[in-house]
């Protein structure tokens, strides 16, 4: 989906497919694409009708040995260090009209239906990743000494830890009842948009706090809160960003 110029505006993508006969001819870059550097093949999102605007765009699959397409720069992240995160150019890349994935120009509203799926995976991810390193936090304040005795000692260590064990859980009733409502098929994009930046920014304030109560080891890539951290600040920005998010609940307001 995302490109150079812009992943947020979907609907304004650059890059096109024409048809060429029974083929078409793909044309365009992609940016920030996960595992891009290593797939063999590709979910494509294209202008097949450039006046339609949202409505004029199609997904392709594009097998990455084709000629025209290559894998720009693996780019350099600062934490999700598992995956490559990669820039996909395609210059005249054919393909079949069998690589048309669904019918032309509904690849929008494909993409609108599936990524409130994607977004409650985000959130049962964010959730699970800041559940599991504070619980980490909790068994190290009992371990770590400072003046004499435990860091979970301290009144201050209690009631910041009080505070985002309760933080966690309340958000996992929200994200649960999301899972609920996904496999009952009633999950509405709102609700997905609202698990997704919540769990996010959960996500972020935990682990930084994780941070804290480690001192300077939570700093330490060997300690794993350090890269939990890392890794979590991307949340708030990809799957669609947070300030995304609050605009898609902001127009359910009637805003
Ligand atoms: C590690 C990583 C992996 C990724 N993997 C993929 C992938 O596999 N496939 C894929 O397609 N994309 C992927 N992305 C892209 C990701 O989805 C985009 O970065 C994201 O959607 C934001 O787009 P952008 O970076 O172009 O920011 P922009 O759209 O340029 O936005 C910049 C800032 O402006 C804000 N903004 C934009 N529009 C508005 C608005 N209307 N109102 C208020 N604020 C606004 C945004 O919230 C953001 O803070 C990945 C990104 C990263 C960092």
């Amino acid at each position: 989906m995302t490109e150079p110029g812009g992943g947020s505006d979907l609907a304004n993508l650059k890059t096109t497919a024409v048809r060429d006969g029974d083929d078409w001819i793909i044309n365009g870059s992609k940016t920030f694409i996960t595992n891009g550097g290593s797939a063999d093949l590709v979910l494509v999102a294209a202008r097949t009708s450039p006046e339609k605007k949202a409505k004029g765009i199609s997904l392709f699959a594009v097998d990455t040995t084709l000629d025209g397409f290559s894998v720009g720069r693996v780019l350099d992240k600062v934490g999700q260090d598992e995956s490559d995160t990669a820039e996909l150019a395609f210059e005249d890349v054919r393909v079949s009209g069998a690589d048309l994935v669904g019918p032309l120009d509904t690849g929008f509203i494909s993409m609108m239906q599936f990524l409130p799926q994607e977004r409650l995976g985000s959130a049962i991810t964010n959730l699970a990743h800041a559940r599991q390193i504070l619980e980490e936090t909790v068994q190290y304040a009992k371990d770590r000494q400072a003046f004499g005795q435990p860091i979970g000692a301290f009144q201050n260590t209690q009631f910041l830890l009080a505070d985002l064990v309760t933080r966690v859980d309340v958000t996992q009733a929200f994200v649960d009842q999301c899972v609920l409502a996904h496999n009952r098929k009633e999950l509405t994009p709102v609700d997905a948009a609202k698990a997704k930046w919540w769990t996010s920014q959960v996500q972020n304030d935990v682990l930084d706090h994780c941070v804290q109560v480690h001192g300077g080891y939570g700093y330490m890539n060997e300690y794993r809160v350090a890269r939990a951290w890392r890794d979590a600040r991307v949340t708030k920005i990809w799957a669609g960003s947070n300030e995304i998010m609050k605009m898609l609940i902001g127009r359910d307001l009637g805003l």
